[in-house]
């Protein structure tokens, strides 16, 4: 085992319980330092503060675990995934079988995203430490969950940053099917797990197509970014008398339009429509009840934001434009690096380049089984606000 000392002061963060050490604030380490795994870390003056897997090759050096001096071996795995799972099974109705079963720092497991589909769970590992306990992981999850199948997404920029490869396969079990069918709040989705975005489903939002089926009666709908029509059929379900269901991405639409049949939506009014949510919202004449705007991650990185919020500021602003009087734009942002009080900064400077009164009628954020640590901030990147315009 590593053991890696801080430099003088660096240790507070640490002793506050955040998980992330960077390679800037360590002076010395003893032991391999070339090796991946195990480290514990200690302050200038050789006290012990905590214990975590490194990664020589990550600027991001160490994740921590666990701030007592417990193994971090599949018992220990086993106990944090059993905490999260109960979390999920008490919290969860039982009409929903899909959530996210372990949310990373938010479940004190730095690095392992693993969502849960009916009988079928999908899991990321991110860094190369959890690579390294993947079977322990898998084994864990398997005595846990009991699920039918645990197929692997590790994929994207994270990994690389860690100097790992995409692996992308099933781990255990059966190959999941082309399309799962799983069940949120008694709505009915097809999910692909194989070639979905994120790892099939937008879980996340979970709460807020809940919240907008409690505002959709009789209303005109436009959902912009719809990928698999999650928002359209919570729309449907609640009453409304349009939907117009808008994305890029052709398989998502091809879903979205199977997700509106199976939840019984075929003979309702509305489109399904492709094409680029910017050019649609400035071209057309059309005007609606109500618009959600759930656009992808405008800003990757830090240097991105100014960009990004270009891109917010212009969507929010023609997504006004296009609402009757009276009318509610559910907007989103799920880019970690804009700050909530920026981003309500864009869409004010929407509103009042738009020429309109708004409020927020409530604030939006991710669905109870995405669990952010009070200790790491960073974890929290979806927001929106519920807005209403006056006239
Ligand atoms: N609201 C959805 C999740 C949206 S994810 C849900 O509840 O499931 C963002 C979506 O934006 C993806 O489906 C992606 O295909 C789509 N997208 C990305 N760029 C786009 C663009 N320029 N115009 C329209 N859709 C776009």
């Amino acid at each position: 085992m590593q053991h890696i000392y801080l430099k003088p002061t660096r240790e507070r963060p640490v002793n506050n319980g955040h998980p992330w050490i960077f390679s800037g604030a360590i002076e010395r380490i003893e032991g391999d330092d070339q090796r991946v795994g195990v480290a514990d870390v200690f302050d200038s003056k050789k006290n012990w503060l905590a214990r975590g897997l490194c990664n020589p090759k990550s600027q991001l050096r160490v994740r921590l675990f666990t701030w007592q001096k417990e193994a971090i071996d599949q018992s220990f795995f086993s106990r944090r995934l059993s905490q999260a799972l109960v979390f999920r099974e008490q919290q969860l109705a039982g009409s929903t079988n899909a959530y996210r079963l372990c949310n990373g720092e938010g479940d004190f497991l730095p690095g392992l995203i693993v969502d849960r589909y009916a009988d079928y769970c999908v899991c990321q590992f991110f860094t190369a430490g959890m690579e390294l306990f993947k079977d322990d992981i898998v084994a864990a999850l398997s005595a846990l969950a009991s699920p039918k199948g645990i197929f692997e997404r590790s994929e994207g920029r994270v990994r690389e940053e860690e100097g790992l490869e995409s692996s992308v396969g099933t781990l255990i079990g059966e190959p999941p099917p082309e399309f799962i069918s799983i069940e949120e709040n008694g709505h009915k989705f097809l999910v692909d797990l194989r070639r979905g975005q994120k790892t099939g489903f937008f879980l996340d939002q979970r709460d807020s197509r809940a919240f907008l089926a409690t505002l959709a009666r009789d209303r005109s709908i436009l959902n912009c970014f719809a990928y698999t029509g999650g928002f359209s059929v919570y729309a449907f379900a609640g009453g409304a008398k349009e939907v117009v269901t808008f994305d890029s991405s052709h398989p998502a639409l091809e879903l979205a339009e199977k997700n509106l049949e199976l939840n019984g939506f075929t003979d309702r009014t509305g489109e399904l429509i492709k094409g680029d949510a910017f050019a649609y919202l400035k071209e057309i004449e059309q005007k609606f009840d109500l618009i959600v705007l759930d656009p992808p991650s405008l800003a990757h990185k830090r240097a991105d934001i100014d960009a990004a919020t270009g891109g917010y500021k212009f969507l929010n602003l023609h997504a006004l434009k296009h609402l009757n009087p009276g009318g509610m734009l559910l907007t989103f942002s799920c880019s970690q690096h804009l700050p909530v009080d920026l981003f309500q900064k864009v869409v004010f400077g929407a509103a009042v380049d738009a020429g309109r009164k708004v409020t927020i009628v409530r604030r939006l954020g991710h669905s109870i089984d995405h669990p952010v640590s009070l200790h790491h901030p960073e974890g929290e990147y979806l927001k929106g606000l519920a807005l209403r315009a006056l006239d």
